[in-house]
């Protein structure tokens, strides 16, 4: 029989998180979070909050104890995400750190020097694949690392580098065969962001301004062009074998993406209307006695339940070093497709209040749900657009051939599994 229920250690985790983020995310807090994020390095209560936070073993749970992290279950961390992000939107799994692709591919002194600093977050990566001119297509890069000697020199752009602005590294995918074209001749380099030649130039999203409030799930106001101008970099910095990139790259988005996040960064879109529609807000009084309104809210409800056993599956495989197929695709499809829906029945509940932006006096919580609409469209097309995704759960899952005449471009799309 299938148990899906938390034991009473795990509950009695989720009760402890709970009272450390209501006791120590303080508004202090939350301020020098905005100010790292926007760029400008960790403010002294953030730094303390994450040493505790690390001291009380809530880190890089799942990662081995040898670099930095706890050699805990999977499941625990995934509880350890769920809190962080519900009470107070910090990211604080393991997904997205980078760690997992260092430990799947990394030499002993790679592991040794980046992994103990990721699990404390005082390093932290962001990820450089897309370039102007290439996005699903990944295989086309142009960014080029030239071997010369004991360095490479790297020459070349990468656009929509989200968090380039605040990370120590980057995980840059560059051509470094000049011979080779598609997939072949790609490696992965970890780059320190402070290198000289590296400009990293601001690209404003539609979160800019007005500004979407903190709480924004889909908020991001800004991405970046990254570019590369004569960069010198140690050969140490390749990962993987030189030449095999796209798949150190496949392996580390594939363990890199398993989490609470990616789920919870939907459904938490059908959570806060459930809030809002039980609250006293003005906005909202009688729309909870709807029954178009309820049998919508139950809709998407029962909906965010499947995101989350989904998500679970994929922790499942993770936890026991099993192989992904299609399933983190199906993830990719169902949870952003999840956010959309819900954000827009939401503003469809809430009538001409659900339109307010940030900027209106009159915008229900600072206009929190017109920003999640604003932003959920772009979390189908990020991490791999949902129609790629579903390529690759016909082809992958159901074992169905490529279509006939298919370009080339559908057996060179880097995604998860
Ligand atoms: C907010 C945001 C943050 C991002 N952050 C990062 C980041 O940190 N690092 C990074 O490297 N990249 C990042 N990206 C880039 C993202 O990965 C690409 O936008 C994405 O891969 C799509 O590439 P593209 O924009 O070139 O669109 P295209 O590849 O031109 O795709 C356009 C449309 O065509 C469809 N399409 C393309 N090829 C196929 C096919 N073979 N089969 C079916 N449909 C297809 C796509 O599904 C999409 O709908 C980010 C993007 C966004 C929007």
């Amino acid at each position: 029989m299938v148990n899906f229920s938390f034991n009473d250690e795990q509950q009695e985790l989720r009760a402890n998180l709970q009272a450390f983020i209501s006791e120590h995310v303080t508004d202090t807090v939350r301020n020098e979070l905005a100010d790292a994020h926007a760029g400008n390095g960790k403010g002294p209560h953030l730094r303390a909050l994450h040493e505790d936070i690390f001291r009380r073993g809530w880190m890089a749970v799942s990662w081995p104890k040898e670099y930095g992290g706890q050699s805990g279950e999977t499941i625990t961390q995934f509880i350890v995400e769920e809190e962080f992000l519900r009470g107070c939107d910090m990211r604080m799994g393991a997904g997205g750190t980078g760690g997992p692709a260092i430990l799947a591919s990394g030499t002993e002194e790679q592991k040794k020097k980046y992994v103990p600093g990721a699990a404390r977050l005082d390093i932290t990566f962001c990820q450089g694949y897309s370039e102007p001119h290439c996005g699903t297509d990944l295989a086309g890069i142009r960014c080029r690392a030239t071997r010369d000697d004991d360095k490479y020199v790297i020459n070349g752009q990468k656009i929509y580098t989200t968090n380039a602005q605040n990370a120590t590294h980057i995980f840059l995918l560059a051509r470094t065969d000049p011979e080779s074209t598609r997939q072949a001749g790609l490696s992965v380099l970890l780059v320190p962001m402070n290198t000289a030649g590296i400009t990293v130039r601001p690209l404003w999203t539609i979160q800019h301004e007005p500004q979407a409030p903190s709480n924004t799930t889909y908020g991001e106001t800004r991405t970046n062009e990254v570019f590369f101008d004569n960069v010198e970099v140690p050969v140490s910095c390749l990962l993987g074998k030189e030449g095999d990139g796209w798949n150190v790259t496949k392996r580390g988005l594939n363990l890199d993406r398993v989490g609470a996040w990616r789920y919870l960064m939907s459904v938490r879109r059908t959570e806060d209307i459930v809030n809002l529609l039980k609250s006293d807000n003005e906005a909202v009084v009688g729309l909870r006695d709807d029954p178009a309104v309820r049998d919508t809210i139950a809709d998407l409800w029962i909906e965010a339940q499947m995101c989350r056993l989904m998500t679970m599956r994929s922790l499942s495989i993770a936890g026991r070093r099993g192989e992904f197929v299609h399933e983190g695709s199906g993830e990719k499809v169902v949870g952003p497709e999840h956010g959309v829906r819900a954000t827009e029945a939401i503003s469809q509940i809430l009538g001409p209040y659900g339109a307010l932006l940030s900027s209106s006096l009159e915008a229900i919580e600072s206009g929190v749900y017109a920003h999640n609409l604003l932003g959920a469209f772009q979390s189908t097309v990020n991490h791999g657009s949902v129609q790629v995704m579903r390529d690759q759960i016909a082809r992958k899952g159901l074992g169905m051939p490529k279509p006939a005449g298919s370009p080339k471009a559908r057996s060179s799309t880097l995604t998860t599994s």
